[in-house]
């Protein structure tokens, strides 16, 4: 009689364990499937400024199976101003995990700088034209801008932790256009501003366009200045630096001016002005 009460007491133990076991391990196995079964987008830090965008996309291929090829940026800023926009760019499809840097073209600058950015959603999404899959991260303005700026992690680096093949961008990366009017100075003449409508520069935009070449404006002589600064929204795009790095020192997450900075190529401050996206370098002349 006792001894069938222990071997009775020690089955019920073993049942009781072998359910509580099975319990701790489906949470287990559920708690990892909602870590890290999700698809997973992060943000990464581009190689240089500018138009390129990168990241990295983790998902469960064997579960989700896709071609992923297209990336599209939206934004909705319904209190701002575009109230919305949409830039995207083809890629080498990639069936499994992956990250890549993608030159998104200016579209993605004219996002990050959209007025009333701090109000307004974007989305990231991923997709397969093959397959007809699609993934959305839907986030707000501010911590997407936050996250291009500040990332520091490279595709590089996000590919080799997490061992992954590393695809290539569909179109070479290109910089931010500097406006086409303004050139550098000409050698031998000054420091003068070379557009395409002054007369003393004529000849060198001939059969360059239409009106290029129009006699309707004075040479620029060049002038001082007797302050630049910035003022807020600076999207660290490199521009004003490639242009004249004595001048403007972009840093990581904005553009400072070189303390002992030279103002007496007020032409070339001009230009750097001009070709600033988002147009927060203001001067001003010194006479
Ligand atoms: S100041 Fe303008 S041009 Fe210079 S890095 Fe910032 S956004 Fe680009």
């Amino acid at each position: 009689m006792t001894s069938s009460l222990i071997a009775m007491g020690v089955a019920i133990f073993a049942v009781v364990n072998l359910v509580i076991g099975l319990a701790v391990m489906s949470m287990l196995f559920g708690t990892f499937e909602t870590l890290f079964g999700k698809p997973k987008l992060s943000i990464l830090r581009p190689s240089k400024g500018g138009n390129l965008f990168a990241f990295g996309f983790k998902w469960n291929s064997a579960k989700e199976p896709a071609a992923i090829d297209i990336i599209k940026l939206r934004l909705f800023n319904p209190f701002g101003s575009p109230t919305h926009a949409e830039v995207s760019q083809k890629f080498e499809a990639k069936k499994s995990s992956f990250g890549i840097e993608v030159d998104m073209g200016p579209g993605l600058i004219e996002l990050l700088g959209a007025k009333g950015l701090d109000k307004a959603m974007v989305q990231v999404e991923l997709s397969s034209t093959r397959d007809g899959v699609a993934f959305q991260f839907d986030m707000k303005g501010p911590k997407f801008r936050k996250l291009v700026m500040d990332s520091l992690d490279g595709v590089e680096n996000f590919v080799k932790r997490n061992k992954l093949d590393v695809v290539k961008t569909s179109k070479p990366p290109i910089d931010i256009p500097i406006r086409s009017f303004i050139a550098d100075t000409v050698p031998g003449k000054g420091t003068q501003l070379i557009i395409a409508t002054n007369p003393a520069f004529a000849a060198q935009f001939a059969g360059a366009g239409a009106g290029a070449a129009a006699p309707t404006a004075e040479v620029v002589p060049n002038f001082a200045v007797l302050k630049v600064w910035i003022e807020p929204g600076c999207i660290v795009c490199n521009a004003c630096e490639d242009i004249y790095p004595e001048v403007f020192d972009v840093t990581a997450d904005t553009c400072l001016i070189r303390p002992g900075a030279p103002l007496d190529d007020g032409l070339k401050i001009l230009e750097s002005a001009e070709a600033c996206p988002v147009e927060v370098i203001k001067f001003t002349r010194a006479s």
